[in-house]
């Protein structure tokens, strides 16, 4: 049994699965019930009823007992037929799973990227930054035979903490004049940056529950617009499980054509609770803040953030760039063992380079600053040389700006 850390609480420090609140966790310990009694029915109508508000939508919102993967997979099933035609821009490693898997349905995917230069990292330029809209602009407006039924964008890219402007996006695809779809993976972006479904005009936004939900994982989302729907009756991908037809009729009156996930949807009517209960504002503000002091950290060290363009930092992570010659996933092993802390690996293009350090979920501003205390001692038992110290630095950035939820929950 692995038992390094006997006592004490671990720190999830991941960016997803995020630490789940104990509100959570005490809401999902209820005993499961009858999916087809009429006590789930009730649980079924609430959190369908009130799961739009989350993605700023009116129109259905699928919820699979799923990871992300799954529900990437339900969106392009649902939507493409074999053959198709996508743009799919590549800001790091879940975008380039996402390509990968259009790849292994069948259709084209057509791979768009940042090619400019980049000091720190030659070999990923396009991992530092968000999508460039005007790129995929100009694309469309060659596209005149409108091959390209879809667009697929990542808008907080969890291996990098890179955001994207996906209303810059949909503004491209209508500068264009074109039809294709816009799809966009929210899966760590929900209920921490600002999405809005609707107003964006998004097509299918895929998330997931173990991120900005506070969710264990376990289930995942697909919220789809009436084109979208229109599009699915005649798309020719083979679907069942993850057929939107089927599921949206069936939950209009609050079940499910299957076994549903019923505990993880105790926790998900919990999480409703808390964050509309706060308010979506008062949650995006929380995590900003948290993001600005953990940059604050970083920037003392003197090390490089992974996101090289202000304007897009993520609120739900920040990746770390070590100093050449020194390996990243030694030194998160090292605070790992000393320290029980748990920091997100560099993936892909990106492994050994960086880390990530999520700050989403249940935490406060004690776990970030103590998050940041093991990291510094980590990286100073690494022989990392540090400019400053990132903990002055957190404590500092928050005692000089307080929360503005205070008095509020
Ligand atoms: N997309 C993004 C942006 C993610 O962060 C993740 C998981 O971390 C996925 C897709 C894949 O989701 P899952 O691991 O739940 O299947």
């Amino acid at each position: 049994q692995l038992d390094f850390h006997p006592t004490g609480r671990h720190f999830l420090q991941i960016p997803g699965p995020s630490p789940v609140p104990d509100r959570i966790l005490r809401a999902m310990s209820l005993p499961t019930i009858d999916h087809r009694g009429p006590e789930f029915g009730a649980l079924g109508r609430k959190v369908l009823g009130e799961i739009g508000q989350i993605f700023k939508t009116r129109q259905p919102v699928v919820i699979y007992p799923a990871s992300g993967t799954g529900a990437w997979e339900a969106a392009l099933t649902n939507v493409m037929s074999p053959g198709d035609h996508v743009l799919m821009y590549e800001t790091g490693h879940f975008a380039s799973l996402w390509i990968k898997m259009a790849t292994r349905l069948g259709l084209q995917p057509e791979v768009m990227a940042y090619e400019g230069i980049d000091k720190h990292l030659p070999h990923a330029p396009s991992w530092r930054r968000g999508v460039q809209a005007d790129m995929i602009e100009a694309r469309l407006r060659k596209d005149t035979e409108r091959r390209i039924k879809a667009v697929c964008v990542v808008h907080n890219e969890t291996s990098t903490g890179v955001t994207s402007d996906i209303a810059a996006v949909r503004k491209a695809i209508d500068a264009a004049g074109h039809p294709a779809l816009l799809m966009v993976d929210s899966i760590s972006g929900l209920g921490c940056a600002n999405l809005e479904h609707d107003a964006w005009g998004i097509d299918v936004t895929v998330s997931g529950s173990q991120k900005g939900l506070m969710l264990p994982p376990g289930i995942s989302f697909n919220a789809v617009s009436q084109k979208a729907i229109e599009v699915s009756k005649t798309a020719r991908l083979p679907k069942a499980f993850w057929a939107w037809d089927e599921i949206i009729e069936v939950n209009k009156s609050g079940y499910w054509p299957y076994t549903p996930n019923t505990n993880l949807l105790y926790g998900l009517s919990e999480a409703l609770d808390m964050i509309l209960g706060q308010g979506l504002d008062v949650v995006f503000a929380r995590h900003q803040r948290w993001a600005a002091g953990v940059r604050a950290a970083v920037n003392a060290w003197g090390l490089p953030i992974q996101c090289a363009d202000a304007s897009v930092y993520s609120p739900v992570l920040t990746g770390v760039i070590m100093p050449e010659g020194v390996d990243a996933d030694a030194v998160r092993k090292l605070i790992y063992e000393r320290f029980d802390l748990s920091l997100g690996q560099g993936l892909g293009k990106l492994r050994g380079r960086m880390f990530r350090l999520g700050h989403l979920g249940d935490s406060n501003d004690l776990t970030l600053v103590a998050m940041v205390a093991g990291v510094e001692m980590g990286l100073k038992l690494s022989g990392v040389a540090l400019e400053g110290s990132g903990v002055e630095a957190i404590m500092g950035h928050f005692a000089d700006n307080p929360s503005q939820a205070v008095g509020q929950i």
